[in-house]
C-alpha cells in the first residue's frame, strides 16, 4: 500500500511540474501583449517608522490584472519577463505606474518616499537610465520622492555598471536601497564603497527571528553594522508582535509586513490610518 502511495505521489509531483511549465509558457506568450495593453497596476505596502509608528515610506509592488486568471502576483511573471527580455519594458512600465500615482500618494499621507523594485538585468541595461530620465522629464518632482530598490546581484553581475548607475542615481538625488539583505552574500563591502542609503532585511530572515537564536544575533549585528555606516534598516515581512519587539529593542529603523499592513490598493492606502500605536518599550 505504501509503495502505491509513493507512486501516485511521484506522479502527482510530475503532473504539477508539467502544469507549472504549461502555465509558464502560456503566461510568457501573453506577457508581451499585456505590457502593450497595460494590464498592470501597483499595490503599495506602508513602511512604518519604528521610532514613532508613522507611515513614512511605501513600497510599490506590481500586479498583473490578467483577463481570465484574475490578479497575478510578481512571482508568477517577473522571472518570465526576465528570461524573455521583456523585463526592460515591464520595468519602465512599473516606474511609469508609480509616476502616475506620485502626486496623490505623496500629498495624502505626508510620505517621504515611494520605493520601486528594479530587476538586476533592467538595472544593468542601458535603457534603465534612459527610461528613468524620460519619465523624470515628465514628472520632475519625482526624483526627490523615490527610492530605487536593487539587490546585491547587480554587483555580482556587473560591478562596473552597477557602481556607475548607483552613483549617477545618487547624484540625481535618488536614494538607493539594497533589497533582500541577508539572503545572498550580504557583503558590507558594497555598503562601505557605495552611496547606499537603506538595507532591507529579507522576510525569510525576519521569519527566523522567532525560531532560531543565531538569526537574532546576526540580525542585531547587521543592524549595528549598517548604523555604523550611517545606513538605515528596514525589516521586511514582519508578521508577529515578538518580531516587532525584537526589532524595536535592536533599534531597527523601519518595518513593513502583514503585522501592520498588507500591500494596499491606492484607494485603501489613501484611507488607511497613517500612524500605528506601537507596543511601549
Ligand atoms: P520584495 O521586493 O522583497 O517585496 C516584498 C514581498 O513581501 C512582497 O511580495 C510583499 O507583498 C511581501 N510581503 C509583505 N508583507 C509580508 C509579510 O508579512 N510576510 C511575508 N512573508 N511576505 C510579505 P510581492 O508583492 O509578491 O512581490 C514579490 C517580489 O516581486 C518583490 O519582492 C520584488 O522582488 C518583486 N517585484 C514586485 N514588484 C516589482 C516591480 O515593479 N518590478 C520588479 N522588477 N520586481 C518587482
Ligand atoms: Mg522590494
Ligand atoms: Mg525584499
Ligand atoms: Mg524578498
Amino acid at each position: 500500500k505504501g509503495e502505491k502511495h509513493m507512486g501516485s505521489g511521484f506522479q502527482f509531483c510530475e503532473q504539477e511540474h508539467i502544469n507549472k511549465n504549461m502555465e509558464r509558457t502560456e503566461l510568457s506568450s501573453e506577457l508581451c501583449e499585456a505590457i502593450t495593453e497595460n494590464e498592470f497596476f501597483m499595490h503599495f505596502q506602508p513602511i512604518i517608522d519604528l521610532s514613532n509608528g508613522e507611515v513614512t515610506f511605501a513600497e510599490a509592488l506590481i500586479r498583473w490584472k490578467h483577463t481570465n486568471k484574475g490578479v497575478l502576483l510578481p512571482e508568477k511573471f517577473i522571472s518570465i519577463a526576465e528570461d524573455s527580455g521583456l523585463i526592460t519594458r515591464l520595468g519602465k512600465l512599473s516606474i511609469e505606474l508609480v509616476a502616475k500615482q506620485i502626486d496623490r500618494m505623496m500629498a495624502a499621507k505626508r510620505l517621504q518616499k515611494l520605493t520601486i523594485n528594479i530587476s538586476p538585468s533592467h538595472f544593468l541595461s542601458q535603457s534603465f537610465m534612459e527610461d528613468l530620465k524620460e519619465i523624470l522629464s515628465v514628472y520632475p518632482k519625482m526624483s526627490s520622492f523615490i527610492t530605487i530598490e536593487i539587490t546585491e546581484v547587480v554587483f555580482l553581475l556587473n560591478m562596473e555598471v552597477a557602481k556607475k548607475t548607483v552613483i549617477e542615481l545618487h547624484d540625481m538625488g535618488i536614494t538607493i536601497s539594497l533589497d533582500d539583505f541577508g539572503t545572498g552574500y550580504s557583503s558590507f563591502k558594497y555598503l562601505q564603497q557605495l552611496p547606499i542609503d537603506v538595507i532591507k532585511l529579507d522576510c525569510s530572515f525576519i521569519a527566523e527571528l522567532d525560531i532560531d537564536p543565531s538569526h537574532r544575533n546576526i540580525a542585531s549585528t547587521i543592524i549595528e553594522l549598517a548604523h555604523s555606516l550611517e545606513i538605515k534598516v528596514i525589516a521586511e515581512g514582519v508578521e508577529t508582535n515578538s518580531q516587532l519587539v525584537f526589532l524595536q529593542d535592536h533599534h531597527c529603523d523601519f518595518a513593513q509586513g502583514s503585522y501592520f499592513f498588507k500591500p494596499l490598493s491606492v484607494i485603501d492606502f489613501l484611507h488607511m490610518q497613517r500612524c500605528i500605536s506601537l507596543p511601549a518599550k
